[in-house]
């Protein structure tokens, strides 16, 4: 029996700046398994039947920006993590044809947050900018940190509101963003802005000027708010080690091994 995926794919749209299928393609390469990460970039009307068609080829994946909060509908079992999040980024056909969805992009966020934890104090003020999937994956991974009180702001307010409902015990809305920032140790954005262009989620003069900017955004020579924040001389970290972290997670679910870590940074590096 063939023990890999029957295919291997990332899904998203517009796909354009993703570094994920590199990061794969480089951990099959280095693992020796003959498979590629076929980027697929579908508008959401295509969606069903690309799901349908991934579901007959037994296939695997990863999912990014905007899909992580609808493949789920799509999936027969969801694992605890991708319940608690609320959003699937990464999917695989099970040995009995059942397709399972989990959530990987916490567990990357705190395995890119450890190295900053030493800087935070305790019950640290954290700001997050937006309320997607990526928002949710930082709540769910703050949340079991517990160390944390965490003040959220989107631009729609009900997509906030609702997720703030869900992770009440840590969270609460801020109604503008400078009300969210304030204060805060942490600054974490989880808009999609800055991801394609050198536009800003915040103006970087609103953030404390003793705070760490974690931008899960990431672009050629760092975004425009990890640039903007160093400049004000400011730690600031982009999204690259999270996403190699939830790429090496979904790796080892797919696969039952750790990729080579060395070769994934090496293949990063180079085609940044
Ligand atoms: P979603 O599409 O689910 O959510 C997008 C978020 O960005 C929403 O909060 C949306 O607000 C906000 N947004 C979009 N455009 C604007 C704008 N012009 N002004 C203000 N807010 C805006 O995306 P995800 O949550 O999946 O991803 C968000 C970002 O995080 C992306 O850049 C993604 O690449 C990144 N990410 C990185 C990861 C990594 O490993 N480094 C992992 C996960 C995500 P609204 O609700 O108002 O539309």
């Amino acid at each position: 029996m063939n023990p890999w995926p029957g295919r291997l794919v990332l899904l998203g749209h517009p796909l354009g700046h993703t570094l994920s299928p590199t990061v794969q393609n480089a951990a099959l390469r280095a693992a020796g398994i003959p498979l590629l990460c076929e980027p697929l970039d579908i508008p959401r009307s295509a969606l069903d039947d690309t799901m349908a068609a991934l579901r007959r080829a037994g296939a695997a994946g990863g999912v990014t920006t905007p899909y992580r909060e609808a493949i789920g509908a799509y999936c027969d079992r969801l694992t605890e993590a991708a319940r608690a999040v609320g959003a699937v980024d990464t999917f695989w056909t099970a040995p009995d044809g059942a397709l399972v969805g989990d959530n990987t992009d916490a567990d990357g966020f705190a395995r890119a947050l450890q190295p900053l934890l030493p800087a935070l104090l305790d019950h640290a003020r954290v700001a997050l900018l937006g309320a997607g999937g990526g928002a949710a994956a930082v709540l769910r991974a703050l949340e079991r940190w517990g160390n944390v009180h965490v003040r959220v702001y989107n631009r729609t307010r009900s997509r906030a509101e609702l997720l703030v409902g869900r992770f009440s015990r840590v969270s609460e809305l801020a109604e503008r963003i400078e009300q969210c920032v304030a204060h805060a140790a942490l600054v974490v954005n989880a808009t999609s802005v800055g991801q394609r262009d050198d536009s800003l989620p915040v103006d970087a003069e609103l953030i404390p000027s003793d705070a760490i900017v974690f931008d899960l955004a990431y672009r050629p020579g760092g975004t425009a708010l990890v640039r903007a924040a160093k400049a004000r001389g400011l730690r600031a970290v982009d999204g690259l080690t999270m996403l190699v972290e939830q790429g090496a997670l979904a790796f080892e679910r797919w696969f039952g091994m750790a990729p080579d870590r060395e070769a994934v940074w090496a293949s990063v590096q180079a085609s940044r």
